[in-house]
């Protein structure tokens, strides 16, 4: 029978061997890193840390965090790398550019091993969704500087799958593509995957039908972890959909696994996962918290404890597939960054979205915040189907509002616009609009 696993010695190491092997690449790792990179020269320096003490996992937490805002403020004072890089310049293969919300994006280098890394992190994620080299792989993420094409694409390839290059292609020349060829995978954002099905649909095309396609993947948001979500791309291709985590500074660290399980493998040889609560200390099976890694294979930028602002959960259970790797509950819970306070409650976008999915009569939602007579409220757009009468409109509204008052915890506003009033996503998408000058917190 067919391997499950790409790399089973790996993938099912004993805990003790995994313990080893990762103390041994991270001595490695900041050895280099306080001795190549004057920025973690001069971080180490000022926080009094010797990495050479570090002579257990345990011991890491002993080392200073690091932040994006650091990362990007190094490039912003000695531009335009930074001095994080750890290696000549001259060994550096690619540079990618992580998407900002603010400021100038973090330009991340990497050498022609750390690369290899990358993508082939990557592709054993997409071996575990069940990808083989007798497929045929579209990755629809945009042509650039972002390192979703690239990485989507190489590790499509390092599997051996004949890889159809789509890049810089239309949503119409896409659609075109995947009637006309037996692409049998496809990769893109949630938001894209339900782009791509409601223009099909606009075409009188049913992807489901008139497709190959067996496997969707999905990165750049957290959308395929959420169930309602999830259903809905993979009843619009008649296809399998698969969430897979990734930091451009990191790894695509995660991966679901064909045991459709709810859980988040981690690529822990390739870096190294803290989960860590509101005040640093690391939480146990079952508990929620921000997840920090330290690369445990990138030379040219070696972050050490980088805090991604993303909340998991840990498992505390084992996943059927047999892999030993640390596993998470259900993907990205949540976006720190992303966090919204409302009245005094905490509203993230993703439980939002996890409200709204199920109500299969929604097209397109957009999240607003705003202020109404000094008091904060949360407004939800909702773009209907185009099938819906008024009056099917209104009982929409209603059932909405009754969702999200017991799911949030608060009274949501509900509005319904005319459909395809709300702006649809060719790749990751901005449905939250802050429109509080001020916030009280
Ligand atoms: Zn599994």
């Amino acid at each position: 029978m067919a391997s499950r696993y790409l790399e089973p010695d790996i993938e099912r190491r004993p805990r003790a061997a995994m313990t080893r092997w990762q103390l041994e690449r991270l001595r490695e790792q900041l050895r280099h890193a306080g001795s190549h990179s004057p920025f973690y020269k001069r971080k180490f320096k000022a926080a009094g840390v010797k990495p050479a003490r570090v002579r257990s996992l345990d011991d890491l937490h002993h080392l200073p965090f690091t932040t994006k805002d650091e990362l990007k403020e190094n490039q912003a004072t000695r531009p335009p790398w930074g001095d994080l890089l750890a290696v000549p310049l001259a060994d550096v293969l690619r540079v990618h550019l992580t998407s900002a919300t603010t400021g100038r994006p973090l330009a991340f280098l990497d050498t022609r091993e750390d690369w290899y890394g990358f993508y082939h992190s990557y592709a054993r994620s997409l071996y575990a969704y069940g990808v083989r080299k007798t497929d045929v792989v579209m990755a629809a993420f945009s042509y650039g500087p972002w390192i979703g094409y690239w990485s989507g694409f190489y590790a499509a390839q390092d599997l051996g799958c004949l890889v159809f290059p789509v890049g810089g292609l239309s949503t119409d020349q896409r659609l075109d593509a995947l009637l006309s060829y037996p692409i049998t995978v496809l990769g893109c954002t949630p938001s894209y995957a339900l782009f791509l099905a409601e223009q099909a649909a606009k075409k009188g095309l049913d992807l489901a039908k008139d497709t190959k396609i067996r496997i969707t993947w999905h990165t750049g948001e957290p959308g395929a972890s959420i169930p309602a979500t999830r259903a809905r791309i993979e009843t619009a291709f008649g296809a399998k959909a698969y969430d897979l985590p990734g930091l451009t500074e990191i790894a695509a660290w995660g991966f679901e696994c064909d045991a459709r399980s709810g859980l988040t493998h981690v690529h822990e040889d390739y870096c190294y996962p803290e989960v860590l609560d509101e005040q640093d200390r690391p939480v146990g099976p079952g508990g929620r918290g921000e997840l920090v890694f330290t690369s445990l294979y990138r030379k040219a930028m070696p972050l050490v404890r980088y805090r991604t602002r993303d909340v998991v959960q840990v498992a505390d259970r084992k996943c059927p597939c047999g892999r030993t790797l640390i596993a998470l509950e259900g993907g990205v819970l949540a976006r720190l960054d992303d966090m919204k306070k409302v009245r005094g409650i905490i509203v993230y976008p993703r439980r939002v979205e996890e409200l709204v999915r199920p109500h299969a009569e929604v097209d397109e939602f957009q999240i607003v915040f705003r202020r109404r007579e000094g008091l904060d409220e949360v407004l939800v757009r909702i773009d209907p189907s185009p099938s819906l009468s008024l009056e099917e409109r209104a009982r929409l509204s209603d059932r909405l509002a009754d969702s999200l008052r017991t799911g949030l915890g608060l009274r949501a506003s509900v509005e319904i616009t005319e459909p395809g009033a709300l702006p649809r996503w060719d790749h990751k998408a901005k449905r939250v609009v802050d429109e509080r000058s001020e916030v009280p917190f």
